[in-house]
């Protein structure tokens, strides 16, 4: 059979980061989860998020039987000591908003001084193939937070997240710009080496 990767993501704009970053890389073909047939969303209830990103590999891998790939993100604000971390995507409640997601924090920072806005993007990227064998690697980018929203790139908090070394919003960067530096970017080509070996084997299938 051919080998195949599964990218296990039910986020649109996810999907097309990780896609554009290791489909270029990868021998075979590279398949979403709108490729496969359907099964239900698994609930990430892991504290960190390397356990919600093994979580999600390891339902697709069970559902599907293909090496796969998920991740689990968030945006970790040093002012809220690390939150909304991996509560992201549900910061202002189950219906996962991301307009409604970044108002509620930038209301959440009131009159927090511009000078204690530090954050950083945190991705936790897994690998799961269907004999079992398990490979995590973490990626963040650092940067701090603006008040008013900028940019029409990206997804989630990118509108008021500016890259430590940059005055534009990772919202305002161009896609290549921002995968050469984002947290997905550098968790995703430290698994690369994993995943290449991983379709090799006697499971790519
Ligand atoms: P999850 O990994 O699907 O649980 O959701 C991650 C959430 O974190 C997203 O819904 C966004 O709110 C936020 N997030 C993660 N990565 C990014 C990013 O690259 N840009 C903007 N927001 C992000």
């Amino acid at each position: 059979m051919t080998a195949r990767l599964l990218l296990a993501t039910r986020n649109r704009k996810k999907l097309e980061e990780l896609h554009r970053i290791l489909a270029p890389e990868m021998p075979v073909e590279v398949l979403g989860l709108a490729d496969v047939p359907a099964f239900d969303e698994v609930p990430e209830s892991g504290a960190t998020f390397a356990e919600n990103a093994l979580i999600k590999a390891l339902e697709a891998v069970r559902h599907t039987g293909l090496v796969t790939v998920a991740d689990d993100s968030g945006l970790a604000v040093d002012a809220l000591n690390g939150m909304p971390g991996v509560l992201s995507a549900r910061w202002a409640g189950h219906q996962r908003d991301d307009a409604a997601n970044l108002a509620l924090l930038l209301e959440q920072l009131g009159d927090t001084p511009d000078d204690r806005l530090g954050a950083a993007f945190v991705c936790a990227a897994a690998l799961v193939t269907p004999d079992g064998s398990q490979v995590v690697r973490e990626g963040r980018m650092p940067g701090r937070l603006v008040r008013e929203p900028r940019g029409s790139n990206g997804f989630g908090y990118d509108p008021i997240f500016v890259p430590e070394g940059y005055q534009l919003t990772s919202s305002e960067l161009p896609a290549a710009d921002k995968d050469a530096i984002s947290h997905r970017g550098r968790a995703l080509r430290e698994l690369l080496p994993f995943i290449l070996r991983a379709l090799e084997g006697p499971d790519g299938q």
